[in-house]
């Protein structure tokens, strides 16, 4: 059956809806949190705990953060946990996870001694009903509902079994992904969808259980365990199984098509088999397969994964930067042309890991798909507010700040960042939040919020104008009064006539028409600002004036600029 998750207040509710005729097993879990004490839960609330029903479905047992979450992102957004098997009938081991979400003020000691004290009070609470103990639960132990294929976490047993074992002397681990199913699956329905799923299953089936051990992953994928196989006829193998599985697939008369994409790794030694090993790998190989469109079969190599270890270092390494409070912010200096002047800064992120500094081009999407993006974006906000604080010279002038639409989209971001700035004394008008034109999904949220911000006198600004996605149609309902042009559309402008140059000068127009003030970014050259100097009003932000200063080098810089007036004939 399904299982159908629920979660009340204070409450996990796990219910299992029950196919005719067959045997079944309730799980029932009761609510600790309601049975312990309300001080000694106090206490425990430094730990965020999730216990695990598949390797990617995660339940918070904590009443206020009801998601489902799988268990490498736990992994990744925590530092320290402790963990726990708990075994069901014999049959499956749910893992508990307690995340340790606040060391203040608890000694490291003692957290681990209680947590595995509540640990230990959890498992005496699981109460277990067996309505049956057949064989169809040691069957389904094994295997997949669905398809009836091996559970993943029946495989190693299986491939442990002298026959495959001694199938040569090199492997291959392959996964087997359908393209686009969450879509699929929310536009066909779960019925349909398991009926396409099952399908899928029986053409892999038919096509390799001669040759391969076959396992369900989670929901729409497939892992395949080859043995002594060359990786030519693996590769041909794999490219007509992926042929075969997108001509159509006939469900309650509907004909359906879909496409399935391949991540592939071969081992030549059997005690490389390792199936948290083989499955990352070939994992991704599978993502490469994807990124390059889908229905493609992708096989593991080094590199790919030093890329990606490349991100995970970049990513835990950033954690402690942000717990230490490490990040920096340097400043560049935006010049208004006519009376060479400087008006305002742009505040840049500064990270220095070890000796050397990360780009921000680097860890920013990082930071973005990690979700710490709004804890740079925190970090870099207070360091801001502090040195406008300290420095007057920075109060005379706009300041720009970057924001993610990660943070932006929260609910309560307009207000919280009016309060800190009405808190500090500074002048709406003075600040400007920069933000890059956001994505088709979230943009009329986005919208919403950049137009509370502007309604209460902040600046808006529009950033990397003209890289990516945007268009001129778009300024007119753009929330912002201020757009800044992408360093992409000042490349070759600078030369008299050329169609870059014609380019820039209307898209300058069409702002000023629009009664948005313009920055051109990227400026290195100075036949640019010659041209440019005809835009009256125009700012320029570049390496011809500047790069990002640290906060001294920029009070210095901004002094200097005051007597020594740099002349552009
Ligand atoms: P951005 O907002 O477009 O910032 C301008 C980038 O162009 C900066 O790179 C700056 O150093 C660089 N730049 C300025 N003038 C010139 C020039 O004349 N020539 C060339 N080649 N480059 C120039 P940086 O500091 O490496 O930042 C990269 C990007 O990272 C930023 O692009 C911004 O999107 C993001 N970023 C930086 N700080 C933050 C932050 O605090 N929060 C967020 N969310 N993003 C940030
Ligand atoms: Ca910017
Ligand atoms: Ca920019």
């Amino acid at each position: 059956g399904k299982i159908v998750q629920t979660f009340r207040k204070q409450r996990l509710l796990a219910s299992v809806e029950i196919a005719n005729n067959s045997k079944y097993y309730i799980l029932n879990l009761l609510d600790i949190n309601l049975l312990l004490e309300k001080g000694y839960l106090n206490y425990l609330s430094q730990y965020d705990t999730y216990l695990g029903l598949t390797p990617s479905i995660y339940f918070s047992l904590d009443d206020n953060n009801a998601n489902k979450t799988n268990l490498s992102e736990l992994i990744n957004s925590y530092n320290h946990f402790i963990t726990q098997k708990i075994n069901v009938m014999d049959l499956v081991d749910h893992d508990v996870y307690s995340f340790i979400n606040d060391y203040e003020s608890i000694h490291i000691d003692t957290i681990i001694d209680q947590s595995i004290l509540w640990l230990t009070f959890m498992f005496i609470f699981i109460f277990v009903q067996v309505a049956d103990s057949s064989r169809i639960i040691q069957f389904r132990a094994k295997h997949d509902e669905l398809t009836g294929l091996l559970k993943l976490t029946a495989l190693e047993a299986e491939f442990l079994k002298a026959s495959y074992a001694k199938r040569g002397n090199n492997f291959s681990t392959v996964i087997l992904k359908v393209d686009f199913f969450e879509e699929m699956y929310i536009s066909l329905g779960y019925k349909i969808s398991d009926e396409l799923i099952k399908s899928v299953s029986a053409r892999i089936y038919e096509s390799t259980h001669n040759i391969a051990l076959i396992a369900k992953g989670a929901s729409d994928s497939f892992v395949l365990y080859f043995f002594d196989i060359s990786p030519e006829s693996l590769k041909q193998k794999i490219k007509s199984l992926i042929m075969e599985l997108s001509e159509v697939h006939l469900i309650d008369n509907n004909e359906l098509n879909l496409t399935v994409s391949g991540g592939a790794v071969t081992y030549k030694q059997l005690d490389l088999f390792n199936i948290r090993l083989n499955l990352q790998q070939a994992n991704i190989a599978l993502g490469k397969a994807k990124e390059l469109g889908g229905n493609q079969l992708y096989f593991y190599q080094q590199f790919m994964e030093d890329k990606h270890n490349e991100t995970v270092t970049i990513r835990n390494n950033l954690q402690n930067a942000l717990k230490n409070n490490a990040l920096e912010v340097f400043y560049q200096p935006v010049h208004r042309l006519n009376e060479n002047t400087i008006t305002g800064v742009e505040a840049l992120v500064r990270w220095s890991n070890g000796n050397e500094w990360v780009s921000p081009a680097k860890f920013i999407p990082i930071a973005e798909t990690t979700g710490q993006i709004v804890q740079v974006g925190e970090q870099v906000l207070n360091k801001v507010i502090e040195d406008i604080k300290k420095y007057p010279q920075l109060q005379n002038m706009t300041v720009a700040v970057n924001f993610s639409t990660k943070q932006i989209i929260k609910d309560d971001f307009a207000s919280n960042l009016l309060s800190l700035l009405t808190k500090n004394n500074i002048i709406f008008e003075n600040f400007t939040v920069e933000v890059t034109e956001s994505s088709f999904q979230e943009k009329k949220a986005i919208e919403k919020k950049l137009i509370e911000l502007v309604d209460s006198g902040l600046n808006v600004a529009i950033d990397d104008f003209g890289a990516g996605y945007s268009s001129l149609s778009y300024l007119t309902h753009q929330p912002a009064n201020i757009i800044k042009i992408d360093r992409e559309f000042t490349i070759g402008a600078h030369l008299v006539n050329t169609k870059e140059q014609k380019m820039l000068d209307t898209i300058i127009r069409v702002c000023y028409d629009l009664d948005k003030k313009v920055i051109v970014e990227g400026v290195e050259d100075e036949e640019l600002i010659k041209h440019l100097s005809q835009f009256e009003g125009i700012k320029i932000q570049g390496y011809f004036f500047s790069k990002p200063l640290p906060i001294d080098s920029l009070i210095a810089y901004i002094k200097n600029s005051k007597n020594e007036h740099r002349l552009l004939r």
